[in-house]
């Protein structure tokens, strides 16, 4: 989800976060089998959580925590290097007027407020795209094959951008027009019904995602063999979960990280799973996520998080409209900026943007962390594979900090840590230890036909 700092971020983030990208992600090729349980972790009398959880951890070349922990900490850097790249870009359009021109060049195409919008969007979003490609190139394509996670080459990449980019001018135009047409309606409440106006598309966007958006860059097709769909199926059935299919999709077209998703909402909602997951991981493993990804589903993890995007939609439109109308009245006559309702002051809501989404990163990582967390307990309790679950989290460590501080995990960390995820497993297992056949029985011998 590589197109989510360009300077449109915010309409499709909004897409992305309803996409829901879930138990997410990478792969550094696989140094060790961790398939095989280590030895402290085996089901024995003197089971202990802290020992076996660190046994798994031990499984980990140090090479791999070098890298995966470099690969993270950089993603710290690029949060902030993102702000104030898109807050340098805004100001840049609005100091050098090249936002008050754009505007200029759709009032003389067209009398139509509506359509004079559309235009500036479409003027806006090609600049800031060219403005902030470097970023984007760096962040979505340099850095992404530097640490072996990108399969795509140079022009598929740019081809996904270009979709990417396409999609951006069309859903973006239809909100961006949308919104303005609220706040010159609605001179005193905009901000209100800004925020219904942007929940509402929000929802839309989520709705059509499985359906309208995600094919557009890949294949979703229904999971056929039977062998990895009966087990999931007998979980989904078990769980209330009311559907016989599984989706997969072909994300190995773009990248090597593993996994797996609820998306959309209402009639459209459903689980995926992506090839690199079923490619690599084992079956307990592939049941692991599975339980997890119906924890999201069964505890409505999507519209509660729609409810939770209200309050922060209102926050958002309330510090806007305070925003917009202290720096106008100091520097909209030097930007050329005539009033709220002016497209040229886009730049502006962008900069605001910045700085709100910004400020909000640990609140809008926790809430999302808490709701990851409730999908690991939900998981554990309904596949009941907690060494699949480990399993899992390292292979997810392969591109993230396996053992951040507590600090640095509640600040960016948007999923529990590998070592919390693996210790969540492990205590679970040491309290179902009755689950796990210590003395196997062995088979019948086989009888000779009667
Ligand atoms: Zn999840």
């Amino acid at each position: 989800m590589h197109w989510r700092f360009r300077a449109c971020a915010l309409f499709v983030l909004i897409a992305v976060f309803g996409l829901g990208s879930a138990l997410a992600q990478p792969a550094i090729q696989p140094t060790v089998d961790i398939t095989k349980v280590p030895a402290a972790a085996q089901p024995t009398a003197n089971f202990n959580a802290d020992a076996a959880t660190e046994a798994y951890m031990a499984m980990i070349p140090p090479a791999s925590y070098a890298r995966s922990d470099a690969y993270f900490e950089g993603g710290y850097w690029l949060i902030l290097w993102g702000f104030l790249y898109g807050s340098a870009i805004s100001l840049l359009l609005l100091y050098t007027r090249w936002s008050a021109k754009m505007r200029d060049v759709a009032v003389r195409i067209t009398r139509f407020k509506f359509l004079q919008t559309v235009i500036y969007w479409i003027e806006y979003t090609l600049v800031t795209t060219v403005l902030g490609f470097p970023l984007e190139y760096y962040q979505g394509f340099v850095r992404e094959h530097k640490y072996g996670l990108a399969t795509q080459t140079f022009w598929p990449w740019m081809g996904d951008e270009g979709k990417g980019l396409l999609l951006g001018l069309i859903l973006g135009g239809i909100a961006v027009a949308g919104l303005y047409a609220i706040v010159r309606k609605l001179s005193k409440t905009w901000w209100i019904w800004g925020s219904v106006a942007a929940m509402a598309f929000m929802i839309f966007t989520v709705a059509i995602g499985p359906v309208f958006i995600q094919p557009i860059f890949n294949t979703p097709k229904k999971l056929e063999d039977p062998k990895i769909t009966a087990p999931i199926l007998k979980m989904a059935h078990a769980n209330g979960i009311p559907t016989n299919d599984v989706w997969q999709i072909d994300a190995s077209k773009q990248t090597t990280r593993m996994s797996a998703n609820v998306s959309g909402f209402g009639n459209t909602m459903r689980i995926t799973l992506n090839d690199n997951l079923l490619k690599r991981g084992s079956q307990q493993e592939i049941q692991a996520v599975m339980g997890h990804e119906m924890g999201h589903y069964v505890m409505n993890h999507i519209p509660k998080s729609i409810i939770t995007f209200v309050i922060i939609v209102v926050l958002f439109f309330a510090f806007l409209r305070w925003g917009m109308q202290w720096t106008i009245s100091r520097w909209g006559e030097r930007w050329g900026i005539r009033d709220v309702a002016d497209p040229a002051g886009l730049p502006l809501v962008f900069l605001l943007a910045g700085v709100f989404f910004f400020v909000l990163t640990p609140v809008l990582n926790t809430e999302t962390r808490t709701q990851e967390k409730e999908a690991d307990m939900f998981g554990l309790n309904a596949a009941r594979q907690p060494d699949g679950f480990a399993q899992a989290a390292i292979h997810l460590g392969e591109y993230r900090k396996m053992r951040p501080g507590p600090v640095e995990e509640w600040l960016f960390f948007d999923h529990p840590s590998g070592y919390n995820r693996i210790h969540s497993a492990m205590v679970w297992k040491g309290e179902n230890l009755e689950l796990f056949d210590k003395n196997p029985v062995p088979p019948p011998a086989p009888t000779s036909s009667k």
